[in-house]
This record gives structure tokens, sequence and C-alpha cells, in this order.
């Protein structure tokens, strides 16, 4: 009975949350606000449909893709994109915003883990309530799993539950299950849109290699070296990897494969989805604290520095935030023909220092109601 009522409850929260409830609440200077299914019209009424924002810039100049979402129970790269979307006002060139990439990932999220289904950033008009999703896409959307997944390009054959995850569907299928045609649709809007850089915002546990990183695609190296160096001179302490050649269906590697774009991945550590951590809860995503990582980074055991300061969501969306720049800067550096300009964005220290919430809108509800604003403005 309690087995039954505890499915129930759950498959009212997997089909309750929709893309429409996936807040955005971009900056003045938006010039247009989309949908993926514009690139890719069979995920048109589909739980894999989430918005897509747009900033032209007052002078032509490249293009710029920042994705948030991919993963997600990955808090940093939503967070990130939506610092962006809420902020920016483009000077030279187009910004294109997707915060939310895998918007059927944020319908459900794994309760065995003991994940919370959503955390709060505090704002100076209210709570800013923002889903925490899962890695793949909700099973209630794409069913059933095949047996062993074979991805597309080197037809490596993986766990059947893979075909639901984003960084392993790319290129994708224009007509196929949900979480391909996502793909697809993403690869169809950096050739479209002629995209000259598209960043994928991502986060890890503590103890997985891969973190404080830049993976770049072999194109984009040089332009992550530059990067690295502006981020060092900041304080933050970044590392650089060579997309591999042999991981396929990775965004970082297929979209630098199939696209004109130079291509980026994003890494760093969240310990809410670590194997080594402790009490987890809505608390522990939002401030990064855990005095069991504090404890395995005593003994050696982490890629990464951890006090028991913790790595809060600031920090990690605050490095995000950077590293989009600098690639941004770098880029125009070696490109100034197609020069890429975007005011109104916080600093790292900035972020770090006020909390990520300064510069995000409070969710509808939660601000007070003689303050409430019409969307499309900042509170
Ligand atoms: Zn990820």
């Amino acid at each position: 009975m309690c087995a039954l009522l505890a499915v129930a409850l759950s498959a009212s929260w997997f089909t309750s949350v929709g893309a429409e409830d996936l807040e955005v609440y971009p900056s003045p200077y938006v010039s247009r606000v989309t949908w993926l299914s514009e690139y890719n019209p069979n995920l048109a009424g589909t739980a894999g449909d989430t918005k897509v924002l747009m900033y032209e810039g007052d002078e032509p100049g490249g293009t710029l893709l920042v994705v948030g979402g991919t993963h997600g129970d990955e808090a940093a790269g939503p967070v990130a994109a939506l610092v962006f979307a809420e902020n920016a006002h483009v000077k030279r060139g187009r910004l294109i915003v997707i915060p939310y990439v895998n918007a059927s990932g944020f319908t459900h999220n794994l309760p065995q883990e003991a994940h919370p289904r959503e955390y709060r950033i505090p704002t100076p008009n209210g709570d800013r309530i923002m889903p925490y999703g899962a890695r793949l896409s909700n099973p209630v959307h794409q069913w059933p799993d095949p047996t062993v997944y074979v991805e597309p390009i080197m037809r490596q054959k993986l766990a059947g539950s893979e075909s639901r995850n984003l960084n392993r569907a790319y290129p994708g299928r224009e007509k196929g299950p949900l979480t391909s045609m996502i793909a697809y649709a993403v690869m169809e809007l950096i050739r479209r849109e002629n995209v000259d850089v598209a960043i994928d915002m991502h986060e890890s546990s503590p103890e997985y290699p891969t973190n404080n990183t830049i993976v770049a695609h072999d194109r984009a190296m040089d332009i992550a070296v530059m990067a690295s160096m502006d981020l060092e001179s900041q304080g933050i302490e970044i590392n650089i990897e060579q997309s591999p050649q042999n991981l396929r269906g990775l965004s970082h590697r297929e979209w630098g494969d199939h696209t004109n774009a130079y291509a980026f991945l994003l890494e760093c550590p969240n310990p809410a989805q670590g194997r080594l951590r402790g009490r987890t809860n809505a608390q522990l995503v939002v401030s990064g604290k855990d005095p069991m990582y504090a404890k395995a980074a005593g003994s050696g055991r982490l890629y990464v520095p951890y006090s028991e300061e913790g790595i809060s969501l600031s920090v990690r969306a605050g490095r995000h935030v950077a590293s989009v720049m600098a690639i941004s800067a770098a880029f125009s550096m070696v490109n100034p023909d197609r020069e890429i300009a975007i005011e109104g964005i916080p600093s790292y220290a900035e972020i770090v220092n006020n909390g990520v919430g300064q510069y995000l809108a409070a969710s509808k509800g939660q601000r007070p109601a003689t303050r409430d604003v019409a969307e499309g403005t900042r509170p």
C-alpha cells in the first residue's frame, strides 16, 4: 500500500512540471524569445520544447550560445545561464541563451538519492525557486529504454538508460526518441544562427577528475588557453582538457565536428551529486557545504580544493559566468571582425561577494505584491 502511494505521488510529480513552469525573466535588452522547436518542429508540443532567448547587439559581430540544463541535477548550469538571460545588454554581436536545454530532465528527480525537488536562492525581491531535476530525460517522456544504447557516430555501446542522456545524443535525429530530437534541434540552431562560440555548462561530483575545467574541442584549444590565463589573473584556477576523439555524442565533440562553432564544456564541483556526501537537501545544493567532503579533501581524495567553507552555488555559477566571458573575450581578440561585447554581466568577485541571487529576478509568487512587475523586465 505504502509503495502504491509512493508510486502515485511520484507519478503526479513526474508529470506536474512543464516547460512553462521553467521561469526566465529576460533583461529589457532581449530582442526575441523563441522555442527550441523552431529548429526542429517535431519538438513542438512535447516535454522537450524549451525557451530560447536572443539578444541582438547594437553593432554586428559574432554569435555566442550559452547553454544550461543539459543535466537537470547540475544547478550551476541553469543559474549561470539565467544570469546572462536576466542581465545581458549586448553591444556587439549576438547572445543566445538556453537556460533549460533538456526541459524534460527538470520534470523529475531522483528521490532515492534524497535529492530535493527545488532549491531557493534569495534575491533582493524574494526567493528565486529553482527546480532540481535529473541527469536524464524523464522516462514518462521517453520509454522504453533499449537494452543497449548504441551511440550514433562510432556505434559505441552504452547502458540503455543513456539514450535519455542529452550529452550522449548529439548530433541527434530530426525524428526519433525525444532526447535525440532535442540534440538535433540544438545542432540546427548552431548551424542556422551561425553560432561562433557554443558553451555547455555542467557540474559534477567533487571526486570526479574533470572538474574546475574547460573542455575544448580541438579547434577551440587556443581560445581555451587564452581564456584560462584571463581566469587565472582573476584568481580563478581552471584546468583545460581537449575533447577526446573517441568519446562520442557529447556536446563539445559533436558541436565542434558538425558545425563551424568553437565548442566548449564547463565543469565545476557540486557536492550534492557526489558519492561521498553526507546529509542531502536543498541547502546542500545552495551552500555546497558538506563535512564529509571536507574530510575527504583532508585525506587527499578529491581533485578540487575543498574546505569546511564548501563550494557555494554563487562560487560555482560565478566560475561559469566568468569562464563564458573569458572565452568570449578570447574569441573576440582572435576574431576582431566578429567581436562579441556584452555588458551588464557581473564579475566573479561580484557574484561571490553579493551572492548570485543579486543578479536574478525573484520567482513570481515570491515577490511582494506591490512590487510585482510585468514579465520581461527586472523587478
Ligand atoms: Zn553534466
